[in-house]
């Protein structure tokens, strides 16, 4: 599982107009972990690995543009003559600049324009999907009334990424070429100007929240396994103590507290519809931990609405 990169240094604070967060999907799939049977382990995998190479694309981008001369919109579904699409990456210069983010690990091969894994599995042509976000990006500029010129690519960011009998292609930059393509853009690049911060405003206005891409196994309540799971390897934990419960699996212990709001925290985005109750989150951690402590947590950390039967908190 990866973590978000730290967000507090002053550089990405300067450089990102707009921050990724762990897409919706990826994170319900990981709260299911564990919990549903059957669930799409290979889907997940497939989740797991796109996001951390967006995330290895924003370091290795805001390393190399070090400078607030240029600003990064990262993570945007935008929609343009009734289509929608979304960039990766989308950089602000002298020019924007749309990175399609490819993870791809292992030997791959190009024929007649067609992508293949080493084993002969065709797969989808990474430039075909560029071209259709850069000609939707394009237009989406056009109605904006915005005239700044667009260059669009397919970035590889995993060094063990290898392509053979691929043509030249000016959209395609592979990993040993990373390094030098941004030192060239650090070179072009020029002060960003209030116009240009107001541009990029407004294309991050208008990011959709909600994505149509998302895909979720079906899960009710009563399908899942309660309990606490643990922060590193996703286990049930068990109770030592009144203070803390511990993982079998990775040997740690953590403080009741804590792992309870964690909890809590996997219950509201799994099932926003529901109210946070003493009895619901009791039973949502298997029994655990004591209604009184929960009780204890809930009333310390949230606010409470109704009273008696009807008390939740929010
Ligand atoms: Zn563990």
């Amino acid at each position: 599982m990866v973590d978000m990169p730290p967000l507090n240094l002053e550089r990405w604070k300067k450089m990102i107009l707009k921050q990724r967060s762990i897409p919706e999907e990826l994170l319900i799939l990981r709260y299911l972990r564990g919990r549903l049977k059957d669930l799409d382990e290979d889907h997940l995998k497939i989740l797991e690995k796109g996001f951390a190479g967006e995330l290895q694309w924003d370091t290795i981008v805001t390393d190399a543009l070090t400078s607030s001369r240029s600003l990064l919109l990262n993570d945007l579904l935008l929609t343009s003559g009734g289509q929608m699409f979304q960039i990766d990456s989308l950089l602000l210069s002298k020019k924007f600049t749309i990175f399609e983010v490819k993870n791809y690990d292992g030997e791959y091969f190009v024929e007649n324009d067609r992508w293949y894994t080493i084993t002969k599995t065709e797969i989808q042509n990474p430039l075909i999907q560029l071209h259709r976000t850069e000609t939707a990006f394009r237009r989406l500029l056009r109605d904006l009334g915005i005239h700044i010129p667009v260059e669009a690519y397919v970035v590889f960011v995993n060094p063990e990424f290898t392509l053979f009998h691929a043509p030249y292609h000016p959209s395609i930059l592979l990993p040993s070429q990373l390094k030098r393509f941004l030192q060239k853009i650090k070179q072009e690049t020029c002060e960003i100007t209030n116009k240009d911060q107001m541009v990029a405003e407004k294309i991050a206005s208008c990011h959709l929240k909600k994505s149509p891409y998302t895909r979720l196994p079906c899960y009710s309540y009563e399908d899942l396994d309660k309990g606490i799971r643990c922060g590193c390897c996703e286990r049930f934990l068990f109770p030592l103590s009144q203070s803390y419960v511990y993982c079998e699996i990775c040997g740690g212990k953590e403080p009741v507290e804590a792992a309870v709001l964690r909890n809590i925290t996997e219950y509201q985005t799994l099932f926003p519809e529901k109210l946070v109750t003493t009895i619901g989150i009791l039973n949502w951690c298997g029994g655990i931990v004591s209604e009184k402590v929960i009780r204890r947590i809930l009333k310390k950390n949230y606010n409470t609405k109704g009273s008696n039967r009807h008390t939740h908190f929010v």
